[in-house]
């Protein structure tokens, strides 16, 4: 198990030093700004949207701790050319794997987002590593609230 979470944290900090889509998208669609208080994470997501509710592209951009930016990365990897409701899918299934009793085993179909796993040993970090999904969520619902984890 040890090896495999070395390997799980060498995905996150990776993740966090090179984040993929990690940029502003010029004519997005949509747009949306998350901030967790608990521990200072804050991003803004972006998106296009293809024909047939599809993610076309997506991006973006924040500060925050390795956590919060490696789940930001990994979802805009997991999450292009997805439906929406594919997305929401994949959110339910994420959410539930870092909100879990520890030692259970992260649920198929996450890909690479299993990384984050071990995040349910550490509550504190749940909002980071959930930041992201919120915001994207607000963005796919059309909302300009911003969204804060509190
Ligand atoms: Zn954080």
């Amino acid at each position: 198990m040890s090896e495999l979470r070395e390997l799980y944290q060498e995905v996150i900090l990776d993740h966090n030093k090179h984040p993929r889509n990690f940029h502003e998208m010029p004519g997005a669609d949509r747009q949306a700004e998350g901030f967790n208080p608990l521990c200072g994470d804050q991003l803004t997501v972006y998106l296009k949207l293809g024909a047939d509710q599809k993610i076309e592209d997506l991006s973006f951009v924040g500060s925050g701790c390795a956590i919060s930016k490696a789940s930001a990365s990994l979802m805009t990897d997991a999450l292009k050319g997805k439906s929406f409701s594919e997305a929401k899918a994949i959110f339910e299934k994420f959410h539930s794997m870092v909100t879990a009793s520890p030692g259970l085993e992260a649920p198929d179909g996450l890909g690479k987002l299993a990384v984050l796993a071990g995040v349910c040993e550490f509550p504190a970090r749940v909002k980071c590593a959930s930041l992201a999904w919120h915001t994207l969520n607000s963005a796919l619902d059309g909302s300009s609230e911003a969204v804060t984890t509190e």
